[in-house]
Parts: C-alpha cells; structure tokens; sequence
C-alpha cells in the first residue's frame, strides 16, 4: 500500500490556514530594522568610526585596526540588544547556497572569568574550517586554509531562525594565497573595474560624475507546494526537481494561473516571507502568480550589484525557511515539473553614476543622449563580443533543461532593443560617414534626440523571448537560472564592459589625438562599434526554428549543455579579459571551471542514483503488484470458466506492465554501465561529457517506462505523489 503518497495527501487537506498578514504595521516600520546601517549605525557608532565605514563602503578600503574595533564594538552592542547571542562570517562559497558558521560572543579569559567578546580582530577576518568547499585544487596545493574577510560595503545584519538570532557579517572567502573562493570576491572586483572604466568615458560629457555603479534588479520565480507531498518525493527532496511524473490532464495549456488571484495559503506565506525580507532590508515590490499552476515571482527595487546578490541570496535561505513554517515548499530549482514551465531569474543590470544619472536611460538633450547611446552600444558591442562566456556564466546542470526548452530564451545570446533603438542604431550607422561635417553631426544628434524620448513610450513593445533585452532604461538578461546566484552573470558583464568600455575611450582618444572633434569621434567610434557587433541584435521570435538556422548563418554559438558552454571560461580570449581586468587569475579561472564542471557531475550523478532508486524500488514493486492482481483475477476467470476472450483486457496489461518493467529495469542497469564509465574517467571535463552524453539520456529512457506504468498501475498502489496532486493541491 502506498501509504506515504496518502498519508500526504490526507495531511494537505487536514491543513490548518494559517492566518499572517502585516497587521498594523506599516512596511516602512519593519524596513531594514534587522540591519546595520543608516539610522542604527548613527545612534551606535562615534562620528570617526562611522565616517571611516562609510568611507570604505564606497569606495572599497579597508577599515583600519582601531576603527574595526569600534565598530565591532558597536555591531556587538546593537546587536546584543536585540536579543543576538552569536555571530557569523556569511560568505556565498561555490557550492550554491550560503554557508555560515556560528561563534558565541561568550568567551573565557585566561583568568577564568566569562564575558561576551567581539572585536575588530573577529570582525575582520575568519577562518573558518572550509576545507570540505569546492576550490578546484587551489587549496590543494597551497596551505589548506580558507579565510573569510569582511566586506563593509554590504551591511551586517541579524538572521532570525525560531528564536535564535544571529548577527552575520557578509564576508569575501579566500585562500591563504588571496585567490577567491567564491562569488562575492570576484563580484567586488569587477564592480571597482567598472567604476573606473564607466568614469573615465563618462568624463567625455561630464567631468563632474567621480563614480560609476552597476545596479541590478533581480525578478525571481518559484514554485510553491505543500511540504508533505514534497516529501513523499525523494526526487524533489534530494535533486529539486521531479526526475518522474506523467504531465497532468490539466497542465498549464489554460494559463489560468497568471496573473490570477494567489490562493490564500501561499498569500500567507508571501507575507510573511516579504515581511522577514523587509527587516533584513530587501526592497520587494512586486508579488504576482507565473504562467505554471503553482509557480510565482517576486522582484525588489533594484539596488546596487553587490547588496543586490547579497539580498537575492539571503532571500532565497529566507524563503525556504519560512515556506516551512507554513508546510509548505518553496522550488528554487530551475525545472521542477517535466513539462510545465521552468522558473528564471531575469537580471535587470544598468548603470548608474553618484550624479544621480542612469546611464542606459535616454536623455533629454542631444548631449545626454550621446550618453546614453554611448554606454547602450558598448553594451550590445559587449554581448557580442563576449556571447560565449555570457552563456558560460548562467550554465548549470538545472538551467539545461531550461533554456532552449520554448519557454525560456535559447541558449543562443542575442540581443533585442526594439525597433526605435534598432532606427536610430541604423541611422548612425549609415549616416556617419568616415569623413563627416559639423553640419552633419548637428543633424544627426537632432535627429537621434528626436525619436530616442519616443522609445519611453515604446515600454510595452516587448520581446519576451530574448535573453538579453533592452526595456527602456536597462538591459534585462532573462536566461539566468532561478536557483543561480546572480553573481555569476554579473562578474562576466561587469567586466565585458570594463573592457569594451576600455578600448572605447582608446579609439575616441586616438581619433582626438589625429585632431578629430570629440563628438565626431565618438560618433565615429560608435558607428564602427554598431557594424560590428550587428549580428547578435535580433528582434524576432527567439522560440523559432528558423532562429536557430539564422543565428547558425550568423556565426552565433549555441551551447545546449552545461559541459560545452563551461569551456567559454577557458579560452585565451577570456583569461586574457579577466586577467587584464584584474578580476580573475589563470589559475582562479582554471579552478573554477574545473568547480563547475564538478558540481554539474555530481548534480547529474545524484539525479542518476535517484532515478535508478525511485525506478526500482518505488516504481517497480508497485507496477508488479498490480501485476500481480490481474494475474489473480485472469487465473480466477479461466477457473470459473470464462473464455479467453473474457481476460484479454487484462491479459494485455499483463503484457504492457512487463514490457515496462523491462525497459526500467534494462535501462537502470545500462545506465548505472554508464555511470561506471564516466566515474572511471580521470579529467573532469571528459567526466562531465560522459555523465551528460551518456548517463543522462537514459534519465528520458526510464522515466518513459515509468510513467508509462502511472498511466497503467492501479491509482491506490501507486507510491509517489502524482503531478496533479504536487500542482493543483494546496
Ligand atoms: P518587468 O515588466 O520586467 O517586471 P519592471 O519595470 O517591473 O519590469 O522592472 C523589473 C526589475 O527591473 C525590477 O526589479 C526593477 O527594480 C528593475 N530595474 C528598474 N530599473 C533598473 C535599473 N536602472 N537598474 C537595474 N534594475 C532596474
Ligand atoms: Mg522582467
């Protein structure tokens, strides 16, 4: 009997609601009450000490000795009257989530006395026992030491978990040599690269802009679903997503969901998630249901790139935390459901300058405009330079079975910009000619300034389908996976646009050095700039075929797997960006990769081992079972006489039901060949190859079988919980 399916079924409608809601509170109450910052620094730091911080949250230096005595003293002190017993080093490691580990501020002192401690010393750097991270043999080689370092330019907060409460102190993680270990330290990097890069063109119309920032609005996707029936799918416990399942007779093909009212279990739990947000100061603003049944997205006010992934990641833990105080799941994972659509996370970047201008928002002179035509056409001559190693930054074994699935952009990297920018674009380029006059270039930018305002208007002329589109005042990169961290796709446009950015201002100075007008130069700068990255603007239906011949025509990479798409990291061209730009070393980059191509073996091969177990020991018995009932009943009629054709029904499910037990079995045993195979293989790229052209395609084989028999077996012996049941019941 399939009592873990029923049981959780019988426990979904046995639900109590739970009743949340904001109650009296106003959001601008809770707002960033568990951070470190703004008014509560103020009240707990002396003027030197909080000039000092801020001073180093700006612009990247370190906060000496002394001062880090201070305020670790201050941290402590707000802290503690909150109610903080502990505090932690939070760091974003390679493997995917956060990783924290706790200390008590109780220490003892050498003459026995015990009292509560927290100085600069341990505010600035940790070292916590890491060796078991992903570091791609960096540390092998080295002093097996992983060091955290604090990073004052995102604020300490207080994580909030039952009723402990910790403070948690956003650091870099780092090997004893100094190479990173994580996210956030090449994040860091490729932030202050593009700073100085973004000044120094800026400096071509305003002298006055002394700092650039990269800004990102995140928009995440999620699945909801009650927590019991979640457990009583091992694949949704262990792997994220529903290794089997056959589609449901309703599926999403009614796209009632969007944009409909939000069933009041999961409007509970939003608020209250939101409401845990609020306090650690994430700006959400928006909340709406998907296109699947059971999928939703929320998004903040975009802030800076930094603070933006600490808050895309603190969100994702809260999320998950809080989901199960109400029973239920939330899916991070970027394909739960074979079938109904997968979740993204569309990653809204711009720049912005401390002049209070956003650098990708049209102005209204013929002077800002150039502006802002100046960084759009980098950006685009950015992307095409540098396609590859942007779909090499959103690889993942999950966000495989995403993109290019006719949901989700293909895992081609275009651009779109709509058909004003793609007029305007054009006319420079066909209106500036090598040599031209003042004349002209009056005309011209009149001419730009005259259609670019129109373009604010043009926000609902959308193209959903693109992977990385212009929406008016930024650039929206759409095929990020929901689960990733947003600091991956980040570290890569940060820094492709340092660089263009870079030999931008090179071209211009030259042509200034031969004598030419700044803005002819510029102009003439750009023009060669948009000829030659026309090839990845497209403005048509992504989803298509014909796209995937065209973009082929057009020399455009389209890497389908993880493995292949890694490889963009590797190439000369990419070290040669990242090393100039001082964001990664060689050997950073070389470890890294090896890092990513080690986490998609072992996604795929724990999906493998899931697979494999919940074919053979959930499905098979079950299938056999009921096998076995017709065998009874066939064997009962023959007894009392029934002829032949009486049982033929039966008899040719009896067949049926072999047949598929057959192929699961046959195809476990091949695929655990496989597995064999890869795992003997040394080099972890030809690893990662093998797992995904040789074990994985027998994922489809199984699940064939399997859910071929969920369509057969008997409704009561069947063990796991059925998509109907994972989507439709809350
Ligand atoms: P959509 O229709 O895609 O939901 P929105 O206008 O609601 O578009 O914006 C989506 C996201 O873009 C939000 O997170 C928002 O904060 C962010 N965003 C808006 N302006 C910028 C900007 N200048 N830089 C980065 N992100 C931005
Ligand atoms: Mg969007």
């Amino acid at each position: 009997m399939s009592s873990l399916r029923f049981q959780a079924i019988k426990s979904v409608s046995g639900e109590e609601k739970i009743i949340s809601g904001y109650g009296e509170k106003r959001i601008t109450q809770i707002f960033g009450s568990n951070v470190f910052n703004g008014h509560n620094m103020r009240e707990y730091l002396s003027d030197e000490a909080y000039k000092s911080l801020m001073n180093s949250a700006k612009n990247g230096t370190r906060v000496d000795r002394r001062m880090a005595d201070q305020v670790a003293a201050s941290m402590k002190a707000w802290a503690e009257a909150r109610g903080v017993t502990h505090f932690t080093h939070w760091f974003q490691p390679l493997t995917g989530t956060t990783a924290e580990k706790h200390d008590s501020f109780f220490t003892i002192k050498s003459d026995g006395t015990a009292i509560e401690l927290f100085d600069g010393d341990a505010l600035i750097q940790q070292e916590p026992d890491a060796s078991s991270f992903p570091n791609g043999g960096i540390r092998a080689t080295f002093e097996a030491r992983g060091y955290t370092a604090w990073d004052p330019s995102s604020p300490a907060f207080i994580m909030e978990a039952g009723s402990g409460k910790t403070l948690c102190i956003p650091t870099i993680f780092i090997a004893y040599n100094g190479e990173s270990l994580d996210h956030k330290a090449p994040l860091l990097k490729s932030i202050s690269a593009l700073d100085k890069a973004a000044v120094d063109v800026c400096h071509f119309f305003d002298k006055n802009v002394s700092k650039v920032i990269a800004t990102l609005g995140w928009e995440q996707e999620y699945f909801v679903i009650d927590e019991s029936l979640a457990n009583a799918r091992p694949d949704l416990l262990m792997c994220g997503r529903t290794l089997l399942g056959h589609s449901p007779a309703k599926g999403q093909q009614l796209e009632d969901h969007y944009f409909g009212s939000i069933p009041e279990r999961v409007y509970a739990f939003m608020q209250d998630f939101e409401q845990e947000s609020y306090k650690l100061g994430i700006p959400l603003r928006t909340r709406h249901n998907e296109v699947a049944p059971s999928q939703f997205e929320c998004a903040p006010i975009f802030e800076e790139c930094n603070i933006a992934v600490d808050h895309n990641t603190l969100l994702m833990d809260v999320m998950n935390k809080v989901a199960k105080r109400h029973k239920l799941k939330a899916l991070l994972h970027e394909k739960p459901f074979a079938g109904v659509n997968g979740s993204g996370k569309h990653n809204n970047w711009s720049l912005a300058t401390d002049t209070g201008v956003n650098l990708l928002s049209p102005g209204k002179t013929p002077r800002t405009n150039l502006m802002f035509l100046t960084f759009f056409v980098n950006t685009i001559k950015a992307v095409h330079d540098y396609a590859d190693l942007l779909r090499g930054s959103i690889a993942s074994a999950n966000n495989d079975h995403r993109l290019g699935a006719n949901e989700a952009p293909p895992a081609i990297i275009s651009v779109y910009i709509g058909k004003f920018l793609s007029d305007v674009l054009d006319e420079v380029e066909t209106r500036v000619k090598e040599k031209f006059s003042e004349q002209d270039e009056v005309i011209l930018k009149l001419d730009i300034h005259k259609q670019i305002p129109e373009l604010l208007m043009d926000n609902t002329d959308r193209n959903r389908t693109s992977p990385f589109a212009f929406t008016g005042n930024k650039f929206e990169f759409r095929a990020v996976g929901s689960s990733a961290n947003c600091a991956s796709p980040m570290v890569v446009l940060n820094t492709i646009m340092t660089e263009t950015l870079k030999q931008f201002k090179k071209d211009v100075d030259g042509l200034i050095e031969k004598g030419e007008k700044k803005e002819i130069a510029i102009l003439q700068v750009l023009r060669q700039n948009i000829s030659d990255s026309k090839k990845i603007r497209f403005e048509g239906d992504n989803y298509s075929e014909e796209w995937a011949a065209e973009a082929k025509r057009r020399g455009l990479s389209n890497f389908k797997t993880t493995p292949e798409a890694l490889d963009a990291y590797i190439t000369d061209k990419s070290k040669a960006v990242f090393f100039d730009n001082g964001i990664f070393s060689k050997r950073e980059l070389e470890a890294r990769h090896e890092i990513m191509l080690e986490d998609y073996v072992k996604k795929v091969q724990i999906e493998a081992r899931i697979i494999g177990s919940l074919a053979t020991n959930n499905v098979l018995p079950s299938a056999i079972n009921y096998q076995n009932t017709l065998i009874t009943n066939v064997r009962g009629l023959k007894e009392i006489g029934i002829d032949k054709k009486g049982y033929k029904a039966q008899l040719n499910l009896v067949e049926k039901v072999s047949e598929h037990i057959q192929g699961i079995n046959d195809n476990v045993e091949a695929m655990i060949e496989a597995r064999k195979q890869a795992n003997n293989t040394d080099d972890m790229h030809k690893r990662a190859l093998k797992y995904c052209h040789e074990v994985k395609p027998f994922f489809d084989k199984i699940r064939y079988h399997a859910d071929k028999l969920e369509l057969i077996v008997d409704d009561q012996l069947w063990p796991l919980p059925k998509y109907s049941e994972l989507l439709f019941m809350r």
